[in-house]
């Protein structure tokens, strides 16, 4: 089966979650797109279809152990969290619903955010929040989209934040080798592994 999008093209059902991530990343990131037909909604945009009023939750079911993604929209397609947190070439958006943990852990289902849209629910819904405060790490890790997601998904060199950071550029590797290297040179390294020992 395939749906009709707000670019008007049919893509897979296994498709449409990572596609539709890349119209609402780029409609996020002020990036015109001349083939879309029907906006992306700028508040709590459904990841199935763009639209807001689509509530997603978490749930689980039966037997499993592991949250399922769960929505009132009526393209949702089944898929896993854990296969969508890895952006891939084949489905490059990484966007599924994660928790807010700004909200209290009762508010259930009230927390449950697309991932893309959680920047714009933590400057609105908790407006409150010291601005310099950092965020949680959890939330921040689970929020976080990395810089190659965004090229994947066309966002422009330009607008890709640079503060981000790849695993790809390792600054603990090359530190670790400079070290050594001194380390050789001054020759002052048995004593110092003497004095240390295991504690
Ligand atoms: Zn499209
Ligand atoms: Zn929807
Ligand atoms: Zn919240």
């Amino acid at each position: 089966m395939e749906y009709l999008l707000v670019c008007e093209k049919t893509v897979k059902k296994k498709a449409l979650r990572s596609h539709m991530g890349g119209h609402i990343l780029r409609a996020q990131m002020g990036v015109l797109e001349d083939n879309v037909k029907v906006a992306v909604s700028e508040v709590d945009p459904c990841g199935f279809c763009g639209q807001s009023g689509h509530r997603v939750r978490l749930v689980k079911e039966g037997r499993k152990w592991t949250f399922q993604p769960s929505s009132t929209c009526p393209f949702t397609v089944p898929f896993s969290l854990g296969a969508a947190a890895n952006s891939t070439k084949a489905s490059p958006s990484t966007n599924a619903p994660i928790r807010c943990t700004l909200c209290p852990s009762s508010s259930g289902d009230r927390g449950v955010v697309w991932k893309y849209n959680m920047a714009h629910r933590i400057s609105t819904v908790h407006s409150g929040r010291n601005p310099d405060q950092p965020l949680p790490p959890a939330l921040a890790t689970a929020m976080k989209v990395s810089r190659s997601e965004q090229q994947a998904l066309g966002i422009p060199q330009d607008s890709i934040d640079a503060s981000d950071d790849e695993p790809d550029t390792n600054p603990q590797t090359s530190g670790g080798r400079k070290r050594k290297r001194a380390a050789t040179v001054g020759g002052e390294n048995s004593k110092r592994s003497k004095n240390k020992g295991r504690a």
